[in-house]
C-alpha cells in the first residue's frame, strides 16, 4: 500500500487488472470469482460489452456540460427511472450518500413549508446511510460515527423491523417528517424485515403526513428481484434513494421523489456539479436497458431462491450456521462466532466473499452469473464455512 495514500482502507493484498463478466483476474494472473460485485455495483458484471460501448461512445462524444444547460439524455434517464418507479421527479448526484443527502435535505425543506422549525427524521438502528456528515448521523453504527462529533441534530432512532417503536415515535414527538429505512439491511447484516413492515410504515407515514423515504442505494436496480425492493410489496415511498448499481461502476446516484415531495426542491435549494452529466447518464440509460432485455430482475428471483435452497440444505447440520436469509441475489449467512477471516481464505481459493456485521457472510454476486457459477459459489462458501467452524467444534 502506497504511503501517499491516506491510511483509510484495510485494503486486502490484492489489485485486479482486468475482469469479464463475473470473473476477475488480479496483476498476477490468479483467477477469481466474484461473489461480491463491487459491494453490490457491478450487476452486469465486468467489462460488459455494452456498458463498455456507451462509455466509448459517450466519451467521443461529450463527457461534461453542466446544469447550466439541458442535457437530452440526463432528461430521458429522469424518465426511465420514473417510469420503472412510479415516482415523479428525480435529481442526480454522483453517489449514495450525495442521494441521501438530497434527501435529507428534502425531508428538512418539506417540514419547514409546514411550519416545523426543528424537522426531524426517524432512521434505524444498525443502518447504513453514507458517510457524510448527515448520512453517517443517520447511519445506525457508532463505529462510523466515532470521533465525527458533534453530529448533526434532527435524527431519531428505534430498532429496525420495530412498528411498535415506529408508533410510539408518532405519539411522542410532534417534530418528525419522515422515515429514513432500508427495505433490507445490507451493511447491517442482510437484515430482513417482516413481510409487510414497508406497507405498515407507508400506512403511518400517511396517518401522520410523513415522507415515507426508502434507501434503495443497495437493494435497487434488480438486486432484490424486483427493479426496486419495494415492488415486492403494495406501497410506494415518496423518496428514494438509488446509486451502486445504477451506473455498474460510472459514479451515479439518484434522489427520486413523488407526489408534493417531488414539488418541495426548487431553483437554487439543492446541486451538484457533475450530477447528471451526460457521461454517467448514457451509462446508466444502457445499463437500465441492458437489464431491461435480459430481464435481469427475474433472474435475479429465480437465482436468489435457488440459492436460498441449496445453501439451507448444505448447511443444514451445521450448528454454527444461525440463519441462510436472502431476497433475490442479496444473501446473508450468519454465524454464531465473527467470521471476517473467512473474506481473506476465500481469496486463497478463488472466490470474493464479504462478512458484514462481524458474523454475517454477505453474497451479492453479479445478476449475470451462469448456472455453473451459482453452483461454485454456493459449494466454495459451504465447504469454507464448514472447514472454518470444524476448527472451533
Ligand atoms: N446507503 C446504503 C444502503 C448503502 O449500502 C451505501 C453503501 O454501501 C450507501 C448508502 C452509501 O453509498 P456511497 O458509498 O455510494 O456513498
Amino acid at each position: 500500500m502506497s504511503d501517499a495514500l491516506m491510511t483509510i482502507y484495510a485494503s486486502l493484498p490484492v489489485a485486479f487488472e482486468r475482469g469479464e463478466g463475473a470473473l476477475l483476474w488480479d496483476t498476477e494472473g490468479n483467477q477469481y470469482l466474484d461473489a461480491i460485485s463491487g459491494i453490490a455495483v457491478c450487476g452486469l458484471g465486468h467489462a460488459h460489452p455494452a456498458v463498455t460501448k456507451a462509455l466509448c461512445e459517450q466519451a467521443a462524444k461529450l463527457i461534461h456540460t453542466s446544469n447550466l444547460y439541458q442535457i437530452p439524455v440526463q432528461q430521458q434517464l429522469a424518465e426511465t427511472l420514473v417510469m420503472l418507479s412510479g415516482m415523479d421527479r428525480v435529481f442526480f448526484g454522483n453517489s449514495g450518500a450525495e442521494a441521501n443527502e438530497a434527501a435529507i435535505k428534502l425531508a428538512r425543506l418539506y417540514g419547514h413549508g409546514q411550519d416545523i422549525d426543528q424537522p426531524a427524521i426517524v432512521v434505524m438502528e444498525n443502518s447504513f446511510h453514507g458517510r457524510t456528515l448527515a448520512t453517517l448521523t443517520a447511519t445506525g453504527n457508532r463505529k462510523v460515527q466515532a470521533g465525527f462529533e458533534p453530529l448533526v441534530p434532527g435524527f431519531v432512532r428505534v430498532p429496525y423491523n420495530d412498528m411498535e417503536a415506529l408508533q410510539n415515535v408518532a405519539r411522542h414527538n410532534p417534530n418528525i417528517v419522515a422515515v429514513l429505512v432500508e427495505p433490507v439491511q445490507g451493511e447491517g447484516g442482510v437484515n430482513i424485515p417482516e413481510d409487510d413492515y414497508l406497507d405498515n410504515i407507508r400506512a403511518l407515514c400517511d396517518e401522520h403526513h410523513w415522507l415515507m423515504m426508502l434507501d434503495e442505494i443497495q437493494t435497487g436496480m434488480c438486486r432484490t428481484g424486483r427493479w426496486f425492493c419495494f415492488q415486492h410489496g403494495k406501497g410506494r415511498p415518496d423518496v428514494m434513494t438509488i446509486a451502486k448499481a445504477l451506473g455498474n461502476g460510472v459514479p451515479i446516484g439518484a434522489c427520486l421523489a413523488r407526489g408534493k415531495a417531488a414539488e418541495v426542491l426548487q431553483p437554487g435549494s439543492h446541486g451538484s456539479t457533475f450530477g447528471g452529466n451526460p457521461l454517467a447518464c448514457h451509462v446508466a440509460t444502457t445499463v437500465i436497458k441492458t437489464m431491461q432485455d435480459q430481464d435481469l430482475a427475474s433472474r435475479a428471483e429465480v437465482l436468489g431462491k435457488k440459492f436460498l435452497r441449496d445453501l439451507s440444505s448444505k448447511l443444514a447440520d451445521n450448528s454454527h450456521v444461525t440463519s441462510v436469509r436472502g431476497k433475490g441475489l442479496m444473501i446473508g449467512i450468519e454465524l454464531d462466532m465473527p467470521c471476517g477471516d473467512l473474506v481473506g481464505i476465500a481469496m486463497t481459493r478463488g472466490m470474493l466473499i464479504n462478512v458484514t456485521a462481524e458474523t454475517t457472510i454477505r453474497l451479492l454476486p453479479p445478476l449475470v452469473i451462469t448456472d455453473e457459477e451459482a453452483d461454485t459459489i454456493i459449494d466454495t462458501v459451504c465447504s469454507l464455512i464448514n472447514e472454518f467452524t470444524a476448527d472451533e467444534q
